[in-house]
């Protein structure tokens, strides 16, 4: 068994959806998960914006334009106006959800999965049928139904244990050749639906390539392969041919859009190798990820935007030591803030943290607590593996710079976005 996925880009049109049934051929043996098409991801979350802000006709707004574009991928792939009624009954759930929840504040997170969840359900509908009609007989997998996760919306984790019984079962009881199922959701233990965090289509089939102990996992994506960093923030990016899974772990935690953080984990356990590869060109070998890979040679350069420093102190002016910082820990971790970098001095303590929704209460809430704390946005941190003096000249210098830490091999800077 092979594990592949699809992600958005790949699918945002019909030409995408064919060049899919290209790239399966004809493996026997295989299951292939599949991310929302294009930017629907973005847009549900307007929908759930809409719910938030109890403006039904934002929401509307935003369905009606993702009703239009499934529709003309739907229309461009059969070459003819064409209905599929599980899109369309996804879609009316979807509206009903959206216009006619009780919203209530304290369930934001509940309500986002449940929302957003519907962007992987209806491509996997549209892709299913569509390999079906041209002599692909596959099965739809419900992954709320086979991925067991923990309570935690919006950034869930599967139960591995809890899950393996519900996929091989779901697989046992309608065999195929082809399996496809939906990236990125799952159920919680009370039944509601659960999504596993921006781009965690990958840690979903990595989950599954675990479960089923898959000989591989394929990414295939609008790179040629792992690049040393993003081409469009730094232009004489080059392609690594193989990294190993702890450089990968690290490359992802620092920020690199390579593969979601939590993929790593359920291949390495299983010792499943991971390719990263070409949607447009089966043929290019791509980027291998595996346990032992041959030492990477040029330096790496991974970009974390989004980024705010918060610099923390005790009001009372004593040492922020262990006892403080599990307090502070405790209470970030409370509001589900994400920590990227820590930096301590006598009496400071800088975190840089991603910016999100609850950060502001979680400043409110350290200062009940008798801290002070300084806030500063518009942050970025640059982790540069390998560097050497000249990338320290270009990037690590200057009034930018608020924190510069460095190992042997790795320097991380926290700067101001210019
Ligand atoms: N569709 C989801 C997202 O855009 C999950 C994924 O693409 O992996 O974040
Ligand atoms: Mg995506």
């Amino acid at each position: 068994m092979k594990v592949y996925k699809f992600g958005g880009a790949s699918v945002r049109n019909a030409d995408g959806v064919r060049n899919l049934l290209k790239i399966i051929g004809d493996e026997q043996d295989l299951l292939i998960i599949v991310s929302a098409m294009g930017k629907t991801t973005n847009a549900l979350e307007k929908v759930f914006e809409g719910l938030q802000k109890g403006d039904s006709a934002f929401s509307m707004e935003h369905i009606t334009a993702l009703r239009h574009y499934h529709a003309e991928i739907i229309d461009q792939l059969y070459g003819k106006p064409t209905r599929l009624d599980r899109v369309e009954a996804f879609f009316a759930e979807l509206e009903q959800v959206a216009t006619q929840t009780d919203y209530r504040p304290e369930a934001a997170e509940l309500w986002y999965d449940r929302i957003v969840a519907f962007g992987e359900l209806i491509s996997t509908s549209i892709i299913s049928e569509y390999l079906g009609t041209h002599g692909i007989p596959n099965r739809w997998l419900d992954m709320r139904r086979c991925f067991r996760t923990n309570d935690r919306h919006k950034d869930a984790t599967v139960d591995i244990a809890a899950s393996q019984p519900l996929l091989q079962e779901a697989m046992k009881e309608r065999p195929a050749r082809i399996y496809i199922g939906q990236g990125f959701i799952g159920g919680a233990p009370d039944g509601t639906t659960t999504t596993l965090g921006r781009e965690g289509s990958d840690y979903s089939a990595a989950v599954a390539a675990n479960i089923l102990n898959a000989e591989s996992m394929s990414v295939w994506k609008d790179v040629d392969g792992v690049m040393n960093a993003d081409p469009k923030a730094f232009p004489d990016a080059v392609q690594i041919t193989e990294l190993n899974y702890l450089d990968t772990i690290e490359l992802a935690y620092s920020g690199a859009q390579i593969i979601h953080p939590k993929t790593i984990k359920p291949l390495q356990n299983k010792n499943i190798p991971l390719y990263v590869r070409p949607f447009g060109d089966k043929r290019k070998p791509g980027t291998v990820i595996r346990r032992m890979s041959a030492p990477v040679d040029v330096p790496i350069l991974i970009l974390k935007k989004n980024q705010v420093l918060l610099t923390i102190r005790s009001r009372d002016f004593s040492f922020v030591l262990e006892e403080k910082f599990a307090q502070i820990f405790t209470l970030l971790e409370r509001f589900r803030i994400k920590v990227n970098l820590i930096h301590n001095s006598a009496v400071n303590l800088s975190l840089c943290v991603d910016e999100t929704w609850h950060i502001d209460e979680a400043i409110r809430a350290l200062r009940e607590e008798e801290f002070d704390v300084m806030k500063v946005s518009d942050m970025e941190l640059l982790t540069i593996r390998g560097y050497n003096a000249d990338l320290m000249e270009r990037y690590a210098s200057g009034p930018s710079v608020f924190i510069l830490q460095s190992t042997q091999s790795t320097a991380r800077i926290v700067r101001k976005n210019e």
